[in-house]
Formats: C-alpha cells, sequence, structure tokens
C-alpha cells in the first residue's frame, strides 16, 4: 500500500480505453493559457479545449516568471503555439497573502524560505497586466504575437475578460 495506489489503480482502467494515441505534441488548437495551481480550475473544462489542443502552463498565481518565459518561447518555435491567454482566478490564495506573510509561516516550521521570491498578487488586476506586458515586450517572442488576459470565477465559472486583443 503506498499513497499512490489510488492513482496507479486508476491509471490502469484510463489506459484500458485510451482514445489519444493519435496527438503529437503541437498545441492543436495553437493556444497557450498560463493558469495557477488552484484545484478548481479544470483550464481544459472551462475553455472548450481536449488534451492535445493547448499548452497548459501552471504555478501559484498564474505569474508570468522566467521559467514561464522560457516555456513560452519553447511552446511558440518548437511546439505550434500562436497565442497565449494568462488566466487568474478570483478566491486566488496568492492575493490573501504577502511574500512576508509566507516567510513568517514557514519560519514557525522552522524553515528559512527568505531566499524565495513567491510573487504574491497584492493587486490582483495590476498584476496580471503587469504579466501581460512581460510577455508582449519580450524580445524573445513573435511581434504582434494575441496575449489575451482574463480573471476566472471559481464560483460561477465564468471567464472574465480583462485584456482581450
Ligand atoms: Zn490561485
Amino acid at each position: 500500500m503506498t499513497a499512490f495506489d489510488d492513482l496507479l489503480a486508476a491509471n490502469e482502467t484510463y489506459a484500458r480505453t485510451f482514445a489519444y494515441s493519435g496527438l503529437t505534441g503541437k498545441a492543436a488548437r495553437g493556444l497557450a493559457v498560463v493558469t495557477c495551481m488552484d484545484s478548481r480550475i479544470d483550464p481544459l473544462g472551462l475553455l472548450g479545449l481536449r488534451a492535445g489542443d493547448a499548452k497548459i502552463l501552471r504555478n501559484a498565481g498564474a505569474r508570468v516568471t522566467d521559467d514561464v518565459l522560457r516555456t513560452l518561447v519553447l511552446a511558440v518555435y518548437l511546439l505550434g503555439v500562436e497565442r497565449v491567454l494568462v488566466m487568474p482566478h478570483t478566491d486566488c490564495g496568492m492575493a490573501k497573502v504577502t511574500d512576508p506573510d509566507v516567510h513568517a509561516l514557514t519560519q514557525e516550521r522552522g524553515v528559512d524560505t527568505r531566499s524565495l521570491e513567491f510573487h504574491t498578487v497584492p493587486d490582483q488586476d495590476a498584476a496580471l497586466r503587469h504579466d501581460l506586458t512581460r510577455i508582449r515586450t519580450s524580445p524573445f517572442l513573435p511581434p504582434g504575437m494575441p496575449i489575451a488576459g482574463a480573471i476566472y470565477d471559481v464560483h460561477t465559472g465564468k471567464l472574465m475578460p480583462v485584456e482581450i486583443p
């Protein structure tokens, strides 16, 4: 008995009727989505997508970090991505704490995280606009590539556009 038995069992069932063997690694709908790790977000479902359609990049807060930019460059030039949607969400844990809050919490458990940048989000709208600008002005991505920003409402399932080109 391991902590992962449920997952291995579920996968045996999944693989029995596997329907995606014909997919390639290219994003069939030419889309990359940057969203949060929040477990309430079903990025494929809420956007009418299925496996194979899009590159899904997730982290705490849907922030456009250096690693997200690195991944987008690869997604664009190698994997068929031609448009990017940055999609943070309502009720995000990253908007409820500051970096010093997180450092204090970990300190209580005897862990010093002060060398980590958590990219917490004091102002979600401003953070999203900043992150969109970061992608748009990246010297490594094609100029004029459509970049959109929208906030997903985890209580209604609705997407609220912030910037749509
Ligand atoms: Zn979140």
